[in-house]
């Protein structure tokens, strides 16, 4: 995707994230909205870094970058949530183009889904948008039905 496509995914991510912690919509909400939206669009804007230095959907488009992303926060106490505009950028990439990133280099081979539209459609929008709104339903899923799964953990725990 481009440029264009990346913001709009991590501005749709960071208010959906907004809502599913906190779903009242009052000051809470916009106050998580706020301080997770620039970061999240900074993380999403990275890995295209890779057009100037290094290869294209390889040097800034792997999982050891996406690692040091997310480890940085816990040895040094700042760039939080940037790990998760990198993330969703992997995911706009493997998902809504044709053409997918390096998610292991150095090794160079590139996995995509066979789904996705080239950067240039004029759908790239519309399928940025139906990703973000999928991004947001399966991360909404896994933090509200956390809880239903720790009390089946916690019943056939006892049973044991
Ligand atoms: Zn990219």
């Amino acid at each position: 995707m481009n440029k264009e496509g990346h913001v709009l995914n991590a501005v749709l991510l960071s208010i959906g994230l907004g809502y599913v912690f906190h779903p009242a919509g009052d000051v809470p909400t916009f106050r998580a909205i706020a301080e997770i939206s620039v970061p999240v669009v900074l993380g999403a804007l990275f890995p295209d870094v890779d057009t100037a230095f290094g290869k294209h959907r390889k040097t800034l488009h792997n999982l050891p970058v996406l690692a040091l992303f997310y480890a940085w926060p816990v040895y040094f106490g700042n760039l939080h949530y940037v790990w998760i505009g990198v993330a969703t950028h992997y995911v706009l990439d493997v998902v809504g183009s044709k053409r997918g990133i390096a998610l292991f280099y150095p090794y160079t081979k590139e996995y995509g889904l066979p789904v996705g539209v080239a950067v240039s459609s004029e759908r790239a929008g519309l399928v940025t948008v139906v990703i973000s709104i999928l991004e947001v339903a399966v991360i909404a899923g896994v933090v509200h039905l956390q809880l239903p799964i720790q009390d089946l953990t916690a019943t056939v725990g006892g049973l044991l």
